[in-house]
C-alpha cells in the first residue's frame, strides 16, 4: 500500500499497538490525537520498540479546520485512514451524554468530510460488540440483530456506523467497522499496554491490581447470571491481535474489486470465558493467587457475549494467533511495568 496511514487516537491503548504493527509491516503511519487520554510519551515507547518514530501532530478534531491542515498538508498521501479517536467510558457517558456525542459524532463527521474532499476513500472504523446490546443468539453473527444501546458511549458506535454507512453510499468512501469484543493484553514489550488514569474501567485490570496487591479483593459483579458457574461471560481478545486486524482490514478495502462499501465484522477470540474462569486462569498461568469476593450485578451489564468471527476469518484472512494465556501473561507483564514505573 503506497501512502501514508493516518491514524486517529493512534497514542491510544488500541491504537498505539496498531502502530507498531503498522510500522513492523513496513506501513507508514500519521498519528493525529489530542492528547486527551493518552501522552506523547507514548510515541517514545513506540519508538523504542520499533525503532521508528512515527510522524504525529497533536490535533483537536472537532475542530474541522485542524484536520483539513492535515489533509492538506499531506495532499495525496494518504491512502487510508484508522479511526480510532474517541471518548469511550460507559460510566462516564451516561453522566455528560452531550459530551460524548458531541466528541465522537464530530469527529468522525469532520473525518469523513476531509476524506470526501480529499478523495480519501479507505476507512477502517473502530466499533463494538455493544452495539448488539444482549444479544438474541449466541454465538453473535455480523446478522445478530442490532440493539438500541444502554449507554450513550454505545449509542455514539451505533450511530457512527450508521453515518459511515450513508456516507460510503453518497461519497464513495468505502469502510470496514469492526465490532471489537474485549481487548485485554498487552505488548510483549510491556512498552505499551492500557495506561489508565484512576481505577481501572475493565475486568482484567482489575484482575492484575488486586494480584500485585493495589487492592484487596476483586469485586465480581453477580454470582446468579444464567452461565454455568453464574457470572458473566465475555469473548477476550489480545490487543495485538485485534491491531493487526485493522491492517487486514485496510488491505482488504484497498484491494477489494467489490462495491459494497460499508461492511462490518466481529473482531473476537471466538470464546466465551466467565469472570471465574479468567479469574482462574490467571491464577493458572502466572502462580499469583486474586482474591476475590461476589458483588451485585452491575447495572447495565450483560450476561453473556461472544463472537461467531467465521466472516473475518473468511472475508478478511485474518485470525487471531495469541492464547489466553499469551492474553494473561501479557496484562501481566505490563501491570508488573506500570508497577515498577511507580504507576
Ligand atoms: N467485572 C467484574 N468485576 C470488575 C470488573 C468487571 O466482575 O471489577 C465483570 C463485568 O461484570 C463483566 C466482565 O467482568 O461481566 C467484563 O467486564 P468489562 O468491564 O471488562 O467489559 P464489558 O462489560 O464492557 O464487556
Amino acid at each position: 500500500m503506497e501512502g501514508k496511514i493516518l491514524v486517529t487516537g493512534g497514542l491510544g491503548y488500541i491504537g498505539s499497538h496498531t502502530v507498531v504493527e503498522l510500522i513492523n509491516k513496513g506501513y507508514e503511519p500519521l498519528i493525529i490525537d489530542n492528547l486527551s487520554n493518552s501522552t506523547i510519551e507514548v510515541l517514545e515507547r513506540i519508538e523504542k520498540i520499533t525503532g521508528k518514530r512515527p510522524e504525529f501532530q497533536q490535533v483537536e478534531m472537532r475542530d474541522k479546520e485542524q484536520l483539513q491542515e492535515v489533509f492538506w498538508s499531506n495532499n495525496q498521501k494518504i491512502a487510508g485512514v484508522i479511526h480510532f479517536a474517541a471518548v469511550l467510558l460507559v460510566g462516564e457517558s451516561v453522566e455528560q451524554p452531550l459530551h460524548y456525542y458531541y466528541n465522537n459524532l464530530a469527529s468522525t463527521i469532520n473525518l469523513l468530510e476531509c476524506m470526501k474532499e480529499f478523495e480519501v476513500k479507505p476507512i477502517v472504523f473502530s466499533s463494538s460488540c455493544t452495539v448488539y446490546g444482549n444479544p438474541d443468539e449466541l454465538p453473535v453473527t455480523e446478522n445478530t440483530s442490532v440493539k438500541p444501546a444502554v449507554s450513550p458511549y454505545g449509542n455514539t458506535k451505533k450511530i457512527c456506523e450508521d453515518i459511515l454507512k450513508d456516507a460510503s453510499h453518497a461519497h464513495d468512501i468505502n469502510v470496514i467497522s469492526l465490532r471489537y469484543f474485549n481487548p485485554i493484553g498487552a505488548h510483549e514489550s510491556a512498552l505499551i499496554g492500557e495506561f489508565q488514569q484512576g481505577p481501572p474501567h475493565h475486568l482484567v485490570p482489575y484482575i492484575t491490581e488486586t494480584a500485585r496487591g493495589k487492592r484487596k479483593k476483586l469485586g465480581i459483579f453477580g454470582n446468579d447470571w444464567n452461565t454455568t458457574d453464574g457470572t458473566c461471560v465475555r469473548d477476550y481478545i489480545h490487543v495485538v491481535d485485534l491491531a493487526n486486524a485493522h491492517i487486514f482490514a485496510l488491505k482488504s478495502i484497498v484491494e477489494s474489486n467489490d462495491h459494497d462499501d460499508f461492511k462490518v465484522y466481529n473482531i473476537g477470540s471466538g470464546q466465551g470465558y466467565s469472570v471465574l474462569e479468567m479469574v482462574n486462569s490467571f491464577k493458572k498461568t502466572t502462580g499469583v493467587d486474586v482474591p476475590y469476593e461476589f458483588a451485585p450485578r452491575r447495572a447495565g451489564d450483560v450476561e453473556a457475549v461472544y463472537a461467531d468471527i467465521t466472516k473475518a476469518t473468511k472475508e478478511l484472512g485474518w485470525k487471531p494467533e495469541k492464547t489466553l494465556d499469551d492474553m494473561l501473561l501479557s496484562a501481566w507483564e505490563w501491570e508488573n511495568a506500570l508497577a515498577k514505573e511507580g504507576k
